[in-house]
């Protein structure tokens, strides 16, 4: 009898992990399922160029329908799996059918944290999966249309549209930037006293609130929400804490994720802010592994710690899928490597490696300008230890930081302060 590995969520990490199977030689039978209804995509364009331009879907498949049928995957589109029998080594689909697994891989992923005061009003929207991309271009093209038939009928020149972003985390910022190429005026509201707080250090916060202000964005920072107004059941503004009153057609909220645990939680499968895993990505059920943003690792690495930490970007995705891959498979897991992810906002790409260290009284950054215009990295040191790099415009500043956190050869931070210290001479040496 073949081995039968079950795979739930077709997205970076579930696709990642068949990828790596096939890839090793497994010739047992992999099947993937997801509540999608399409083929999976690409996240990170969604709040990026699949929002602004005219692409379609297909554009960002993460494989083409047919390397499912050449790698002899079974593809279980739009069906979600609803229970899960460890002693009976099998799933529940929503229709009742049930699967049986020898392995079973959870890629489930994260979902979108909602405001409860705008759940379920229409214009309110979040940006997690290609439906929810689909929907903001869409509300965007029947604003639009709306918008240029009562201009023709007034004879007056149309106003733009506009949207209110609650969340200034790169997705938050990353929409902006991208409702802003549609056109649409966008205001900004983080509650936190400056923008991507609990993932960049103060120095790229600054950089990218400049640059969203020099594209007229409102920014609305240390703000606090007191009501967001709604008439007739759709969305129709915000009313902040000091009583100014934001009006808008369309909300996207971007306030983090949740790791969806609802299987695992019913499973009684170990966990917390995702689910338990070791380092070959290995629940507390031997049969059951976890991987990509729904699994809580204690990765040892000087920027992290001994704490399980749960990383969410695509790196995280594709290199727990081969770790988990390598251990069922028996084959070498992958080098250990520095997290790492990019953001992209207009003409700015941020290249970050590392984890930005909370900020305290021994945490020091330096900015070394990069060879581009406008180029720049931020070095981000606890103590004497490098935690992080960050670098806009700077491919090659990024790669030489990421090269020090992945061989843990890092210089000081007054060696990286000193122009004239050559980086890669200290690496090479
Ligand atoms: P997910 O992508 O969340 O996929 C989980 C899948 O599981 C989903 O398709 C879901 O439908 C399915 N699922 C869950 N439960 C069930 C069930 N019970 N039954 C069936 N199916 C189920 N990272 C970067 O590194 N750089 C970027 O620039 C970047 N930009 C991003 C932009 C956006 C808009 C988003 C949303 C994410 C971005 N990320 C980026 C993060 C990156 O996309 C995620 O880290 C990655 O998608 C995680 O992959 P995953 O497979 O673990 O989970």
């Amino acid at each position: 009898m073949k081995e039968h590995i079950v795979v739930v969520g077709a997205s970076h990490a579930g696709v990642a992990f068949l990828d790596a199977m096939r890839t090793h030689g497994f010739t047992g039978d992999l099947t993937i399922i997801d509540r999608l209804p399409d083929w999976p995509m690409e996240r990170p364009p969604l709040s990026k160029a699949f929002l602004y331009d005219d692409s379609t879907p297909e554009t960002y498949f993460l494989r083409k329908p047919e390397w499912y049928k050449q790698n002899n995957i079974t593809m279980r589109k739009g069906q979600e799996v609803t229970a899960i029998d460890r002693a009976g080594q099998n799933v529940t689909l929503h229709s009742g059918e049930v699967i049986s697994y020898d392995k079973l891989v959870l890629a489930t992923g994260a979902r979108a944290r909602m405001l409860p005061d705008a759940s379920g009003l229409a214009g309110v929207h979040v940006v997690r999966d290609p439906l929810d991309a689909l929907a903001i271009k869409d509300a965007v093209a029947r604003s639009e249309t709306a918008r240029s038939k009562s201009a023709r009928s007034e004879s007056a020149g149309s106003k733009s549209a506009k949207a209110i972003v609650i969340g200034g985390g790169y997705i938050g910022l990353e929409t902006t930037a991208s409702l802003r190429k549609m056109g649409l005026s966008v205001a900004v509201i983080e509650a936190a006293d400056r923008l991507l707080a609990r993932v960049a250090s103060p120095q790229i916060s600054q950089f990218f609130a400049d640059l969203h202000k020099a594209q007229d964005v409102q920014l609305h920072i240390g703000a606090q929400i007191a009501s967001i107004d709604q008439k007739d059941g759709a969305f129709s503004g915000v009313t902040l804490g000091d009583g100014s009153v934001l009006e808008a057609e369309m909300l996207i909220v971007g306030i983090g994720v949740t790791p969806d645990m609802t299987l695992p939680e019913m499973a009684g499968i170990d966990g917390g802010n995702g689910v338990a895993v070791d380092l070959n990505m290995q629940t507390s059920d031997a049969a059951i592994y976890a991987i990509g943003d729904g699994a809580l690792c204690a990765v040892s690495a000087p920027m992290v710690g001994d704490m399980p930490i749960r990383v969410e970007s695509v790196h995280n995705a594709q290199d727990s899928a081969a770790r988990a891959a390598a251990a069922i498979n028996g084959h070498a897991p992958p080098e250990w490597q520095a997290p790492w992810f990019w953001s992209e906002q207009y003409d700015a790409r941020l290249q970050s490696a590392g984890i930005v260290p909370p900020q305290g009284d021994d945490v020091t950054a330096i900015i070394r300008p990069g060879k581009r215009e406008g180029g720049f990295s931020c070095w981000s040191f606890a103590g004497d230890v490098l935690h992080s790099i960050e670098a806009v415009r700077d491919p090659a500043g990024y790669m030489l930081g990421k090269k020090c956190l992945d061989s843990g050869r890092t210089p000081t931070a007054a060696q990286v302060n000193d122009p004239d210290f050559d980086i890669k001479t200290f690496l090479a040496g």
